[in-house]
C-alpha cells in the first residue's frame, strides 16, 4: 500500500510511520513542523519507501494515488494549542476536509486522530463512546476540543454522504519516546524535571486523574481500527487511572533509578477547564479489535527513559 500520514514528524505520526514501513508499505509523510520536528524522522533518511514533504494540510494538495490516509496533524499539547489557537481550529476543520477530499478522490481508507478531549470535563465515568461529553464551547480549550468534535462530524459526513471508508480513534493521553520534552504535557514535564533535579510542577491539588497509554499499544490499536469495518468513534487508551500525584510518584520512582535523587513537588494553579477525570471504557475496542494495552505506566516510563535522558 501507499500511505499518506499527516503530522508524520510529530510524536504519534512518526511512530505510526515506523510501523507502516515495518509492515512493508510505502509512506508519504506530510508535516508543517509547527509542533513536530525532523529529528523524529531523521532515522528514515535513507529509507527508500519513505518520502517527506513539508507543507500545511490547510492548503489543498494532491499526493497522487494513495490507499490509506492517517490524519494525525494537529497541535496536541494544551500550551501548544493555546499558542496556535487559530491554526488548531483550521487544521481540525479545513485541514481535515482537505485530507478527506484526498481519501474520497482515491478511494482510500481514512483514519482521523480524535481525542478523549471530545468528552470535555466528563460527567460520566469511565467514558464510553456513547457519551456526548461536557465541553465548554467558548473556553480556552475550545479551540482544540471543538476543532476535534467538528472533525468527527465532518468525517462521519464523508462516510455517510460520500461513501468514504472512515475511522475515528478517540486517543487518550499517550506517552513514550519522541513525546516532545518541552511541549508541556504532564509526562514529559515530570520526567524532564525529575531528570534535571527540578521540582515537579503539579497543577491544582493533583487529585485530577488521567489514564496513560504507552505509544506502542496505541499504534497497535490505531492500525487495527483502521483495518476494521467500524466507522463510529472508538476509544483507544489504557484504562488504568492515576491521579496526577500518583503519576508524579511513578515518575519519581522510575527516574530515581538513574538519578539516585527524588525531586520535590511544586504546586501551581490549575489551568481553566482542566478535566477533573479521564478514563476510557475500552470494551468496544476489546470486543471489536481484540485489542487491549499490554504496557503499564511504570514499564512504559522505563522504556521512555533513554529518550528523555538524551534530551536533558
Ligand atoms: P505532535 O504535536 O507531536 O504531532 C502533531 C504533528 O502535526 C506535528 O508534527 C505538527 O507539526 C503537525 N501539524 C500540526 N498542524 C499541521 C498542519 N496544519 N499541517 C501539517 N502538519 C501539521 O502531537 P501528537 O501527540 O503526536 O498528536 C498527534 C495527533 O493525535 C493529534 O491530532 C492529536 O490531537 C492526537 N492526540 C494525541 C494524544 C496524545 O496523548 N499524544 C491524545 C489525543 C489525541
Ligand atoms: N499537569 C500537571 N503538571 C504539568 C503538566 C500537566 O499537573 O507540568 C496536569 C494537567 O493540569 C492535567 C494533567 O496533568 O490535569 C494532564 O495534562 P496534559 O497537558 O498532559 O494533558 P491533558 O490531558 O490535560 O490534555
Amino acid at each position: 500500500m501507499r500511505v499518506l500520514v499527516t503530522g508524520a514528524a510529530g510524536f504519534l505520526g512518526s511512530h505510526l510511520t515506523d510501523r507502516l514501513l515495518g509492515e512493508g508499505h510505502t509512506v508519504l509523510g506530510i508535516d508543517n513542523l509547527s509542533t513536530g520536528n525532523l529529528g523524529n524522522i531523521a532515522h528514515l533518511k535513507s529509507e527508500s519507501r519513505f518520502a517527506f514533504e513539508e507543507r500545511d494540510i490547510c492548503q489543498p494538495f494532491d499526493p497522487g494515488k494513495v490507499d490509506a490516509v492517517y490524519n494525525m496533524a494537529s497541535p496536541a499539547s494544551p500550551p501548544e494549542y493555546l499558542r496556535l489557537a487559530l491554526e488548531t481550529l483550521r487544521v481540525g476543520s479545513v485541514g481535515t476536509e482537505n485530507t478527506l477530499e484526498i481519501a474520497h478522490k482515491y478511494g482510500a481508507v481514512f483514519l482521523h486522530a480524535s481525542t478523549s478531549e471530545c468528552y470535555g470535563d466528563p460527567l460520566e465515568h469511565p467514558q464510553t463512546e456513547n457519551y456526548w461529553g461536557n465541553v465548554n464551547p467558548v473556553g480556552p480549550r475550545s479551540v482544540y476540543d471543538e476543532a476535534k468534535r467538528y472533525a468527527e462530524s465532518l468525517t462521519m459526513a464523508y462516510n455517510r454522504y460520500r461513501g468514504v471508508n472512515t475511522h475515528l480513534v478517540r486517543i487518550f493521553n499517550t506517552y513514550g519516546p519522541r513525546l516532545h520534552p518541552s511541549d508541556g504535557r504532564v509526562i514529559s514535564n515530570f520526567v524532564m524535571q525529575a531528570l534535571r533535579g527540578e521540582p515537579l510542577t503539579v497543577y491544582g491539588n493533583g487529585q485530577q486523574t488521567r489514564s496513560f497509554c504507552y505509544v506502542a499499544d496505541l499504534i497497535e490499536g490505531i492500525l487495527r481500527l483502521s483495518r476494521s469495518d467500524e466507522h463510529l468513534p472508538t476509544n483507544i487508551g489504557n484504562p488504568t487511572e492515576f491521579t496526577i500525584l500518583e503519576c508524579a510518584e511513578a515518575v519519581l520512582e522510575i527516574t530515581a533509578t538513574v538519578t539516585g535523587k527524588r525531586s520535590e513537588l511544586r504546586f501551581e494553579p490549575l489551568p481553566q477547564d482542566d478535566p477533573t477525570r479521564r478514563k476510557p471504557d475500552i470494551s468496544k475496542a476489546k470486543k471489536l479489535l481484540g485489542w487491549e494495552p499490554q504496557i503499564g505506566l511504570r514499564e512504559g516510563l522505563k522504556l521512555s527513559l533513554d529518550f528523555f535522558q538524551s534530551k536533558v
